[in-house]
């Protein structure tokens, strides 16, 4: 019984909260109308469906039924007439339904850093602009002249798209609720991260120049005057501020021209022409361009993270590739300044591995290399550098490692890679052990990473002929033998 409870109580609040939001974001949109009388802007509906998409839970029968209520006590409570508000509500409620089918299908895949993702966004809200008001005509909820048919329908079909590409993309790209398929990791430079970094701000500071100057020349062309430096800005900042920021530029390009700001010459916006179109495109290519391109720019920084991941990993076993292992070691080893405590190499070795794939065979002895590195990676700091040196020999870098701590962390992989068991061809499982020679750097005089690589050798070589399943610290031996400080002893 108390799953259906909880998932009632769920339905309910869902569809109370998209009931309110409906109704808050259509009043919101009916008193804002004014101001955007010429493009006719319409952004409720977008909201909602951006809304609904974040959420991720399907949408239930429920929620529809109390968002149609929401839609239509809005227009009543700003003293429309019932029928008039009923089919309006309809309208609005299709719209949503429409973008919100089309979307939801690619929803929480579609992570939004392709351009063929934007498009499909853009047209999901052309065709929902479409059924609102090919319904709203039917319903008789609105009555265009028949003088200016055409231009009419076209002009309000452009109104609801506007709304679509205005707001949808900017909400479902606003951090904290980025959809599951998005790489987070692939942040670049954001406009509020690098308040105080001129040449970070340089593409925003160019942005604002040049909407005053949008307002203070006006003539023809002043809705293309943002539009280079809305372009700089997607190129230097990450795709949801571009997107921001776009969406900030449209709304206030639009405002300015309604409120007189821009000096557009009278005849260019009159309220019912073709030139009213000529507006909402002008707009909308003002928001689309900047977002294609944001979009096509991180398809191409994610496809160049995963090429430089894939030239630093190796494909086997997910480690780092002795490149990348070696690059990364070296960085540490000079770091300015040095490490408190050091850093501590290691070098690992499977013990018998030969004789493994000679009994089980090559892709069981590759089963066991993938399962080892595993192992590994999950029982180190992030900061640790671990990479395949070659064959089933891997190397770890420890860094601001004291030498105490690195053998620790040595026993501990060793007791690790012992409980690893692995069932290949019978019910028996198959052991695995490893070797490890441990260097550190404070332990001789300053050694580069290659010396340092032969002396953990030379300990793994150790600890190979003192009958492997242990580790050994190099210089442990000839330290004890001048009675020198006692290392801490190998199992
Ligand atoms: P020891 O305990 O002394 O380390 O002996 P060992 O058998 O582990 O070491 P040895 O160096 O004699 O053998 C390593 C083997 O690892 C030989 C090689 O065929 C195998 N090997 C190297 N690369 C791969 C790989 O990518 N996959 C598999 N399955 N085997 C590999
Ligand atoms: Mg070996
Ligand atoms: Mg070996």
């Amino acid at each position: 019984m108390r799953p259906q409870t909880i998932s009632l109580d769920t339905t309910i609040i869902q569809a109370a909260w998209v009931a309110v939001a409906a109704f808050l974001l259509t009043v919101a949109s009916l008193l804002l109308q004014p101001a955007f009388a010429r493009a006719a802007l319409w952004p409720a509906n977008a909201i909602l469906v951006g809304l609904l998409l974040r959420h991720g839970a399907p949408v239930r029968p429920l929620s529809w039924a109390l968002m149609g209520v929401g839609l239509l006590l809005a227009r009543l409570s700003l003293g429309a007439v019932p029928a008039q508000a009923l089919a309006g509500g309809l309208a609005d409620l299709a719209g949503v339904g429409v973008a919100w089918l089309i979307l939801a299908r690619f929803w929480p895949l579609d992570n939004l850093r392709t351009p063929r993702a934007v498009v499909r966004m853009l047209l999901a809200g052309l065709s929902a602009a479409a059924v609102t008001v090919a319904l709203g005509l039917l319903t008789g909820f609105w009555r265009p002249p028949a003088t200016a048919l055409l231009e009419n329908i076209v002009g309000s079909v452009f109104g609801q798209w506007l709304g679509y590409c205005l707001f949808l993309l900017p909400i479902l790209l606003l951090p904290g609720m980025a959809p599951s398929g998005a790489d987070r990791r692939h942040r670049d430079r954001g406009l509020l991260q690098h308040l105080w970094d001129w040449p970070a701000r340089m593409p925003g500071f160019l942005l604002a120049a040049s909407l005053a100057l949008c307002f203070l020349l006006g003539g023809p062309g002043a809705l293309l005057l943002p539009f280079a430096a809305l372009l700089y800005c997607t190129h230097a900042y990450q795709q949801w501020t571009a997107a921001w920021l776009a969406l900030l530029s449209a709304l206030g390009v639009l405002l300015g021209f309604e409120a007189g700001w821009a000096l557009v010459p009278g005849g260019l916006l009159s309220l019912f022409a073709w030139s009213r179109i000529s507006l909402q495109m002008g707009v909308l290519l003002l928001m689309i361009v900047p977002l294609l391109m944001s979009s096509a720019l991180a398809a191409r920084s994610d496809l160049i993270v995963s090429l430089n991941r894939a030239l630093d990993h190796d494909d086997l076993t997910q480690a780092l590739s002795r490149p990348a292992f070696t690059r990364g070691a070296q960085e540490y080893l000079q770091r300015v300044p040095p490490a408190p405590y050091g850093n501590g190499l290691m070098m690992l070795d499977i013990d018998h591995f030969k004789l493994l794939n000679d009994q089980h065979g090559h892709a069981a002895g590759d089963n066991v290399l993938r399962e080892f590195s595993r192992t590994i990676r999950d029982a180190i700091r992030p900061e640790d550098l671990f990479g395949r040196l070659g064959g089933e020999e891997f190397g770890l870098m420890l860094p601001d490692c004291s030498p105490e701590d690195a053998a620790e962390i040595a026993e501990r992989l060793r007791a690790c890679v012992e409980k690893i068991r692995l069932y290949l061809d019978s019910d028996e499982p198959l052991r695995l052990t490893v070797s490890i020679g441990i260097v550190h750097d404070r332990q001789g005089p300053p050694a580069g990473l290659a010396k340092l690589l032969s002396h953990a050798d030379q300990a793994l070589y150790q600890a190979k002929s003192q009958g492997r399943n242990r580790y050994c610290v190099h210089g442990a031996e000839e330290a004890e033998e001048a009675g020198g400080e006692a290392e801490p002893s190998p199992t």
